[in-house]
């Protein structure tokens, strides 16, 4: 299900602004690992029950004026080929400028669905100002004023209609796996070694829409679906080594998926792009198994699979509970075992706890170690249930939710991993009021 939504538009029109204010982010979020801030310019938004993803394409965009147009060409190029919607802002204040018109002549071409936004409708007397942007030829004109938030209720229950029309693709009820990672992992290899065959490896068109994106892999006992990656269908080779290229394209093919199976370079370690794709599997509940790729030209010793396995987690840390496997894609060794892994996180991740067995492990973990009482008040959680969700989410019912700190929801997740296999899953804990 497509689920990934981009700005484009030309600068200071108010892409960040918008993207602030939908994501609900106003500050660079700083990692707890090593200090790595974390992607700004990549969200996730909910609205009314619905989540999707959602890139300020603007914030990708460096170097002087010159070089821009043919940068945000390129760009607003790869947004169409890799978003399932854009949202295309401008600026009332301003009217139409020449970047406007030659961004609006690529969407016009484009066969997904486009929002037209003008911005900076501050008063709603002033959206006459607006319709002069029907000369763009991309339709109806969405008024907002991005720093107020004035009328972005509008424009995000025109988003998710779009989205929930155009977002079905047909795929049986089989788990989905996506091969994931930085240019040159190894993933192609991968994907060719698991396939033995390069008859799906298909030459494709820039800007078309893919026709089919889940190749089926019924062998050795597995079932499933491979999601089409950048490495299998060796799609516009662009500048893939720029962060706006390798998120966009990252997020669309994690958003399709259940689990993650997240390459690295063995000979280079996890690099901080790495990071980057790791924490948006996390960020959207989607399962992973992590694989150490190209151990074949390693110097090993008995002890290289349990040091690299240490110096991964801290650099993964806090989030560690991850399969973690050590191929060579090349020489096909253990690539068997990296599906036998996604299988397992596949079932962790569908896992449902039933209510009683849920509370008779956790209540008395809890009794052992109650929270912290808050200005006086006893603080006390009563029962605990799984929701009905598609990834393993559990609320924590409780007298006063508000005053349980970060570090309580830890050790329940914790004491959640230790007693129920979660290997590779992301979990949501959350305190309710009882
Ligand atoms: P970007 O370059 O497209 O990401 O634009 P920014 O979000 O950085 O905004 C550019 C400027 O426009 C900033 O000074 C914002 O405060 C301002 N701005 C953004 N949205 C609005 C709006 O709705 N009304 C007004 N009056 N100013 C806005
Ligand atoms: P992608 O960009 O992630 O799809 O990476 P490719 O599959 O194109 O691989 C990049 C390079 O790494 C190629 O030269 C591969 O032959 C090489 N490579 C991939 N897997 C292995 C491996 O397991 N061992 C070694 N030694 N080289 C590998």
């Amino acid at each position: 299900m497509g689920r990934v939504v981009a700005i484009v538009g030309r600068p200071n029109v108010g892409k960040s602004t918008l993207f602030n204010r939908l994501t609900g982010t106003h500050e660079a979020i700083v990692d707890e690992i090593a200090g790595v801030t974390r992607d700004r310019n990549y969200g996730k938004v909910e609205w009314q029950g619905f989540q999707f993803s959602l890139i300020d394409t603007g914030g990708y965009v460096l170097g002087s004026e010159d070089v821009f147009e043919e940068e945000i060409c390129k760009q607003v190029n790869f947004a169409i080929e890799e978003a399932d919607l854009i949202m295309f802002m401008v600026d009332v204040t301003t009217g139409i400028t020449h970047q406007d018109e030659v961004i609006a002549n690529l969407l016009r071409r484009a066969k997904k669905p486009i929002v037209l936004i003008a911005n900076k409708v501050d008063n709603p007397g002033n959206s006459y100002e607006a319709s002069e942007f029907f000369s763009l030829g991309l339709g109806e004109v969405f008024t907002i004023s991005a720093i107020t938030g004035s009328q972005s209720g509008d424009l995000l229950d025109e988003v998710v209609k779009h989205l929930s029309e155009h977002g079905h693709e047909e795929a049986p009820d089989l788990p989905k796996y996506a091969v994931v990672g930085r240019p040159n992992v190894g993933k192609s290899t991968l994907i060719n070694a698991l396939l033995g065959t390069e008859r799906n490896i298909v030459t494709p068109v820039a800007g078309t829409t893919r026709d089919s994106i889940y190749t089926r892999y019924n062998k050795f006992g597995h079932d499933f679906f491979l999601i089409d990656t950048a490495g299998l269908r060796k799609r516009t080779k662009v500048h893939e080594d720029l962060e706006f290229y390798s998120v966009m394209r990252s997020v669309n093919t994690i958003e399709r998926a259940d689990v993650c199976i997240m390459l690295i370079d063995a000979t280079e370690g996890l690099q901080s792009q790495d990071q980057n794709i790791f924490h948006l599997i996390v960020r959207n509940n989607k399962g992973v198994v992590i694989v150490v790729n190209k151990w074949d030209i390693m110097e090993k010793d008995t002890d290289s699979v349990k040091e690299y396995t240490e110096k991964i987690h801290k650099e993964i840390a806090p989030f560690v509970d991850v399969p973690i496997v050590f191929v060579s894609a090349l020489s096909k060794q253990r690539i068997i075992k990296v599906l036998e892994e996604a299988q397992k996180v596949y079932e962790n991740r569908t896992r449902k706890i039933p209510t009683s067995k849920l509370n008779n492990v956790m209540l008395p973990i809890i009794e052992a170690l109650e929270p912290p009482m808050y200005k006086g008040k006893l603080v006390r959680i009563k029962y605990v249930s799984q929701l009905p969700t598609h990834y393993p989410t559990f609320a924590f019912f409780c007298n006063l939710p508000q005053y349980i700190k970060e570090s309580y929801k830890r050790f329940l997740e914790n004491k959640l991993r230790e007693n129920f296999d979660f290997k590779g899953v992301p979990i949501q804990v959350y305190m309710r009021k009882k």
